[in-house]
């Protein structure tokens, strides 16, 4: 037997109603947030990630999945979502007047990264995201927010939290590095292995420790905020009215860092509170990118976008009891007693399907009783039986079985008019009402 590879998962039919209805919410906001959905390829040449990513970033230095194909090309699996929008930005000239401004995308689709696997954390996994593409308007940061914000309020989840903070322009970065370094040189020999190697190629990674010790360090650290210009502050106070204005909570945490190169300005994540997904607590990260699209030779225009772990948004879901509607809900069943009434259920069933219901019936030669049971397990609302007796008079049994109401109907004006039939006898009104919408 060949199992799946470490890190990846099957989502098998009986949970893909949670992602569609995941998939069907995010579509409905941000399309109502006038975002269009973009696709692109699963793989890129990886030299994209080095130079947007960062070459000193954990997904660059340790997590790619990358590979010299047949061509001796340089690929790597997509980590991320960004890089490749905004290279397809560039590449397609998105920022030229026939396209909309700014551009407002989403993405949904799997993500790569060698990592160690645990509850809510693979190497393959799904990232919805959404980028904002072609202005530095704080009103694009507090309203991107906000979008996260409607998305995990829509789907009900409780305890979660935005954690908001200004990483400023490349210059006041550079500074506040440089007193980052200033502070942990002295206790080098004390910090995690990990962060011995950050301090200095990226001190700023420092931050985002999860190594107790680390963290004990960092309580003390100078905070980015001393460091920003008094554009940088305007920006982020901007930022941060609006989301008042909008009512949404958060609060500023000068240590959040978010691992990616490209952040200047505005990040933020949002966190669940409670621990019901353990240490992966992070949901949502985003933020502001203004130089990553020169940076990938396109013009200078600014970016903002977000990335959700949907994996551990399913978790989330599942922990906090939130429920799903089940999809799996059949509207017609047929049932055929005995070889003669075959051709009569096939014709009865693709009829049923051709309509627009949902409809199936028995291939494995199952006795009535374990069919009922199939019935049973897939709230089936019409029951649909034909056997000897009824393929003799041209007639169909058909039983609404919520209510148990049963009618014999002729098996001409049921082909003739599927739907209308249940209308005329007035028996289910819901597959009615379903058919009949918008009518
Ligand atoms: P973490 O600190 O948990 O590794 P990250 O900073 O690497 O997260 P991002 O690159 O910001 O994560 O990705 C955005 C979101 O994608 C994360 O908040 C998380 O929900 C999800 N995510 C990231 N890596 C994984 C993974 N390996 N498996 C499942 N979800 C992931
Ligand atoms: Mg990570």
């Amino acid at each position: 037997m060949i199992n799946k590879m470490k890190g990846t998962e099957d989502t098998l039919p009986i949970e893909i109603n949670k992602w569609h209805y995941v998939e069907e919410i995010a579509r409905d906001i941000f399309e109502s947030y006038h975002f269009s959905e973009i696709r692109t390829p699963m793989f890129e040449a990886v030299e994209l990630f080095k130079r947007s990513v960062g070459d000193t970033s954990d997904i660059v230095t340790k997590e790619m999945y990358n590979f010299k194909d047949k061509g001796e090309r340089e690929i790597a699996l997509r980590p991320e979502g960004t890089a490749p929008v905004v290279r397809a930005y560039v590449e397609h000239k998105l920022f030229g007047p026939e396209f909309p401004q700014p551009l407002k995308v989403y993405y949904m689709g799997p993500m790569f990264r060698y990592e160690r696997p645990q509850a809510g954390r693979q190497r393959q996994f799904n990232q919805l995201g959404v980028e904002v593409l072609g202005t530095s308007n704080p009103a694009i940061d507090a309203e991107t927010i906000a979008l996260a914000w409607d998305f995990f309020q829509e789907l009900g989840l409780k305890n979660i939290k935005i954690y908001l903070n200004s990483l400023g322009k490349t210059a006041e970065r550079h500074a506040y590095r440089q007193a980052l370094i200033d502070y942990f040189e002295p206790h080098l020999e004390e910090l995690s292995e990990d962060s011995q190697r950050r301090l200095h190629a990226n001190p700023l990674r420092i931050l985002d420790s999860k190594d107790e010790q680390d963290q004990a360090f960092v309580k003390d650290a100078p905070i980015i905020t001393e460091f920003l210009s008094e554009q940088s502050l305007n920006h982020f106070n901007q930022v941060q009215e609006m989301l008042d204005i909008l009512e949404i909570p958060y609060q500023v945490d000068p240590y959040i860092v978010r691992g990616l190169d490209y952040y200047q300005d505005t990040i933020f994540e949002i966190i669940v509170e409670d621990d019901s997904i353990g240490a992966q607590s992070t949901i949502c990260g985003g933020g502001r990118y203004d130089g990553l699209v020169e940076q990938l030779g396109g013009p200078n225009a600014p970016g903002f976008g977000f990335a959700i772990g949907l994996e551990r948004l399913l978790l989330l879901l599942d922990e906090q009891e939130i429920e799903i509607p089940v999809e799996d809900n059949l509207d017609v069943y047929v049932m055929a007693i005995g070889q003669e009434a075959q051709g009569t259920a096939l014709r009865l069933v693709q009829a049923a399907r051709q309509t627009g219901l949902t409809a199936d019936r028995d291939y494995l030669d199952r006795s009535i009783k374990s069919q009922f049971k199939t019935i049973g397990k897939y709230q089936t609302k019409l029951l649909l039986t034909v056997g000897e007796d009824e393929l003799e008079r041209n007639v169909v049994q058909v039983k609404y079985l919520a209510s148990g109401q049963q009618k014999e109907v002729s098996m001409d004006e049921i082909m003739d008019d599927f739907i209308g039939v249940f209308r005329r006898h007035t028996m289910d009104t819901s597959v009615i009402d379903k058919f009949f919408e918008g009518e």
